[in-house]
Order: C-alpha cells, then structure tokens, then sequence
C-alpha cells in the first residue's frame, strides 16, 4: 500500500488505511486465515484477492435490493474503499441449517434444515473469545439500543433472504453466515466488515448424493484442503451467472 496512506487498523484478515477524504477508508484483503479465535494460522496466497471480489460483488447485490452497506467502491484486486463507520461489537450470525457451533452447545444435529432462521449473537471480544451474548446482556452492557438491535436483526433477515436466492442461484446452499454492523457518519446502521467464504458456509448443491461439500473456510479448519480451489470456484460462479444476467 502506498505509504501516503496510514494504517488506522489491522484484524485478522483485513487491513484498514486512511483515505484523503476523512470519510473514507480503504480495506486491505490479506492471504492470512485464522480459526478457533487465532489459535489456527495459515497463509493462503491469493485468498486476499478472491475475498475481496467475492465480497464486492456481494455488497453490490444488496446496494441493488436496498440494503445499506459501508461498500463504496473496488480500489484494486484486494483492496475495496468503504465508507468509515464505527463498528458495533457484535457477531451476528444467522443460520439456515445446523452445523459448527450450533451442533456443538446443542442436541441439534449437523445438516438439520431449520425450520426458520435462526439469529445467535456473538460479543466481538478476542480476550472473551467472543461469547454467545444475550438481548438483555446487550443492555445491561449498554453496546447499542434495543431498537437498533431490532433493526440489525430485522436488516440480517432481510439479507439472508437476498443471499439465500441468490446463492441457491448458482447451485450453493447457504448454511450460515456472520455480519458486522457499524454507524455511518450520519449515525446510520450499515452493514460493514465482509461477506465471502470466510465468514459464510456454503456447500455445493451441485452433488448427486448427500455428501456435504464445504466451499468455505471449513476446508481450512477442518483440514480438507483446496481452499483456494473453492473460493475461486465461488468466485467464478458469482462472475459468471452476474455476467449472464447483465
Ligand atoms: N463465523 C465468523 N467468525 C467467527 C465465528 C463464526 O465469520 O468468529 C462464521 C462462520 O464462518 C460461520 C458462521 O459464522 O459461517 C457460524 O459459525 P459457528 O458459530 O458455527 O462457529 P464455528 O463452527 O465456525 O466455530
């Protein structure tokens, strides 16, 4: 990155830098692949970029179905310009189908089809290694008011129902997938952080028996390997059916 630009914040998988307008910022896709809060690390070269297409052309697709996101604009091939926001911090995960932590804290068992989404919220705290929190948690924590929360929640359906299409489109199922929301300048609630294979699972429908293909970063933490195979198998599928549709 040009040294004109400040890092303002590093994560796990994404870099933050300044932008001449203050409003701005640009985020950096890195290769780096964390799970199990960090404790697993790997590199994965090109994963930066496929992130960051697939991601961009997901906020894309809710910006056209109203959906308001930090997405402002593809720099280069990993890096996006984004409105700045002031992240909340919170995980919110919604599910389609059983599986992960889910299938571990409960009797459910993996692959169970719910019969309606389900939405766990998570603390955004590395040190607490991200609990599941509850609504009258978030108050008593003070984080955000419960009509936000209300909003977030109400926002989250919304994109699932978009996602959930969407993907099935292109022969994916969506299992689940996390969001992160933050306040705009203008004190908005926008969808922030990304949307990709690293924080959605997306199995392959494309399968002629019951067999669960992962194309997301379970492959990583659950050591299936082609992890780059599947995210720009993604990709193309993505590229491919929104050039068909132009
Ligand atoms: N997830 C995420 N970041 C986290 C935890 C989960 O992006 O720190 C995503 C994960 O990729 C999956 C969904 O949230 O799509 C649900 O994950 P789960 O709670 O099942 O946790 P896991 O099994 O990944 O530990």
């Amino acid at each position: 990155m040009n040294n004109k630009y400040h890092l303002i914040y590093e994560g796990k998988a994404k870099k933050v830098f300044s932008h001449d307008d203050l409003d701005k910022v640009i985020i950096e896709f890195k290769d780096d692949a964390t799970a199990f809060n960090a404790l697993k690390k790997a590199k994965f070269e090109g994963k930066g970029k496929l992130n960051c297409s697939i991601s961009a052309r997901i906020f894309e697709l809710l910006i056209r179905n109203n959906i308001p996101t930090h997405f402002i604009e593809l720099k280069n091939e990993n890096t996006m310009i984004a409105q700045k926001i002031k992240v909340i911090p919170l995980e919110i995960v919604l599910r389609n189908t059983a599986y992960g932590s889910l299938c571990k804290q409960t009797t459910i068992k993996a692959g169970t089809d719910l019969v309606k989404p389900l939405i766990d919220i998570y603390l955004k705290n590395d040190e607490l290694n991200d609990p599941l929190i509850t609504k009258d948690r978030i108050e008593l924590m003070d984080i955000i008011s419960l009509q936000d929360l209300d909003l977030i929640i109400d926002i989250t359906l919304r994109i699932n129902g978009i996602l959930k299409s969407f993907f099935r489109d292109i022969k994916l199922q969506l299992v689940d997938f996390k969001l992160e929301f933050g306040y705009d300048i203008k004190k908005n609630i926008v969808l922030g952080d990304e949307i990709s294979p690293d924080n959605c699972r997306l199995w392959d429908l494309n399968q002629k028996n019951d067999t669960i293909i992962s194309l997301d970063k379970d492959r990583f933490r659950n050591d299936l390997g082609g992890l780059i195979e599947a995210y720009s198998e993604i990709n193309r599928r993505i590229i491919n059916f929104i050039e068909f549709n132009k």
